[in-house]
C-alpha cells in the first residue's frame, strides 16, 4: 500500500493535512492532526495550495508531435495536410508522441483526459507508464463512404473493447465517431448501437465549423449536425460532443434535453478560425454538461488546461460584451468536476473517498501576490508553471518539477518529428 501525507496544505482557503492511501484521498483534516504511519511518504506543503487535477475533455494526444503543422491554413486544407501526415504514423511514433503528451499534461496539471486517436493499445500503454489516465476511443472514420471498411471498423472496435476490459490502470474505452462529415450513416447507427449495448460513452466532433453545418443540411434534408446525430440516436448523457460551436436554438434545446456533454475547445476554434460564439450560458441553462478541452496539438499547439480556461472565459466575456458571462467557479468546474461527471469518474474534487488526483500549486510568486480570490490568481494571473507537483491516482507523476523519463522522451520525440514531417 502506498501512503502519502501532504502536510499543512491549503485546501479551499484553510490549512489541512491530506492523507492519500492507494488511489484515494483517505482523509482531509485540519493541519497538524494526521499522524503518519511508518510507511507514509510525508511532504511538507506549507504555503502551497492543493487543487484537483484537470480533466482535458477533448484531445488527440498522439498529435503532440505535430505542433505547428499547417499554420495559417484554412480548416479543410489543414485537415487534409494532417490526414496526409497521419498516413505515416506507426506504433513507435504513437508511443513516444503519447509519452510527450503525458509530459505536457503532467507539467500543466492534467491527470485525466478524453482522447480520440489511433493505435489505442500503444497509446494506453504509454500513458499508463506515465500514470496519466485516459478515456481512449476507437475512432470510426470512413470518410463518409458506405463501403466494406465499415464492417471491419465495428469488428475492430469490438475487439478493442474486449481487450480494454483487461485494463487495470484506470483508463477505459469509449466509442469514437469522428464526425458527421467523415462517417457514413450506417456506421454511425452501428457504432451507436454497439455503444448502447455495452453502456459505453460516445466521443464525437459535432458542429465544429459552419461548413460542416451547411454540408450536413444539404446532405440530410435540412437537418443540422445536432439534429442528424439525434435522429440516429447518438445523443444522450453518455455522449461527449467536442466543439458544438455552430448551433441553432433548436440544437441548444436538443443538447440540453439529452444532457449531452459539450466540450469547448477555444484555442483550437479560434486558431483555425472555426468560430468563437460558444453558447455557454444557453447550453448551461438548457441542461447540457459543459467542459473544456484543448483539442490536439496540431491545432491548439499545447495541452495547457489553465490557458484553455482563461481563453474560454475572456473570449466568452468579449463576444457577449458581458464580464459576468462565465464566472470563475463555473469555469473551474468546466476544467475539473464536470469532466469527471461526463466520464463517470470519482474525481475532479478534493474530498475524502475521491480518487487522489491533486495538483500542488506554489503560490510563492509574483502571480499570487494579489489578495484576489485564489481562482482569479490561478487562472487569470498565473500560468501552469505554478504547478510544482502532481499526484495522479495516488502516486507522484511529477515531484518538485521532476518527471521520470522526461529526457529520454524528448530525445525520441525529436527524432520522430523529423521522420513524420
Ligand atoms: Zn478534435
Amino acid at each position: 500500500m502506498t501512503e502519502i501525507l501532504l502536510k499543512n496544505i491549503i485546501v479551499a482557503g484553510a490549512a489541512k493535512d491530506i492523507l492519500i492511501r492507494d488511489r484515494l484521498i483517505s482523509r482531509i483534516a485540519p493541519a497538524g492532526t494526521v499522524e503518519p504511519s511508518p510507511v507514509c511518504v510525508v511532504m511538507d506543503c506549507s504555503g502551497k495550495t492543493a487543487i484537483p487535477g484537470f480533466i482535458n475533455m477533448h484531445t488527440h494526444s498522439g498529435m503532440t508531435l505535430m505542433k505547428g503543422v499547417g499554420e495559417d491554413m484554412k480548416f479543410h486544407d489543414w485537415l487534409a495536410r494532417i490526414w496526409k501526415m497521419e498516413s505515416k504514423i506507426d506504433p513507435e511514433y504513437i508511443y513516444w508522441a503519447t509519452k510527450a503528451a503525458a509530459v505536457e499534461m503532467i507539467r500543466t496539471g492534467t491527470t485525466l483526459f478524453n482522447d480520440q486517436y489511433w493505435f489505442v493499445p500503444t497509446a494506453r500503454q504509454a500513458m499508463s507508464e506515465m500514470g496519466v489516465r485516459g478515456a481512449f476511443s476507437y475512432v470510426i472514420l470512413d470518410n463518409g463512404a458506405p463501403d466494406k471498411s465499415g464492417k471491419d471498423q465495428l469488428e475492430e472496435c469490438r475487439a478493442l473493447w474486449e481487450e480494454s476490459r483487461g485494463w487495470d490502470d484506470g483508463s477505459f474505452f469509449t466509442v469514437g465517431i469522428h464526425a458527421v462529415y467523415s462517417v457514413c450513416e450506417d456506421n454511425i447507427r452501428r457504432a451507436v448501437e454497439f455503444a448502447r449495448e455495452h453502456d459505453l460513452l460516445i466521443h464525437m466532433h459535432l458542429s465544429e465549423t459552419k461548413k460542416e453545418v451547411d454540408d450536413c443540411m444539404a446532405a440530410h434534408g435540412g437537418m443540422s449536425p445536432v439534429e442528424y446525430m439525434d435522429s440516429l440516436g447518438a445523443l444522450d448523457h453518455r455522449t461527449i460532443a467536442a466543439h458544438t460551436l455552430w448551433l441553432s436554438e433548436k440544437d441548444v434545446q436538443i443538447l440540453g434535453e439529452r444532457k449531452v456533454t459539450c466540450v469547448h475547445n477555444i484555442n483550437s476554434n479560434t486558431k483555425l478560425a472555426s468560430g468563437y460564439h460558444f453558447l455557454y450560458n444557453e447550453l448551461r441553462d438548457a441542461g447540457a454538461n459543459l467542459c473544456i478541452g484543448t483539442d490536439g496539438c496540431a491545432s491548439s499547439n499545447n495541452l495547457d488546461m489553465l490557458e484553455a480556461m482563461k481563453t474560454s472565459a475572456i473570449v466568452q466575456k468579449a463576444w457577449r460584451w458581458s464580464p459576468d458571462a462565465l464566472p470563475l467557479d463555473e469555469l473551474f468546474d468546466m476544467g475539473t468536476v464536470n469532466g469527471a461527471r461526463a466520464l463517470r469518474e470519482n474525481t475532479g474534487v478534493l474530498r475524502e473517498g475521491a480518487v487522489a488526483d491533486i495538483n500542488i500549486v506554489n503560490t510563492d510568486s509574483v502571480f499570487f501576490l494579489s489578495d484576489a480570490p485564489f481562482l482569479a490568481n490561478l487562472i487569470y494571473s498565473a500560468h501552469s508553471s505554478c504547478i510544482e507537483s502532481v499526484i495522479g491516482a495516488g502516486r507522484f507523476l511529477m515531484r518538485d518539477y521532476k518527471i521520470n523519463g522526461e529526457d529520454e522522451i524528448l530525445r525520441h520525440s525529436r527524432n520522430l518529428i523529423k521522420r513524420i514531417r
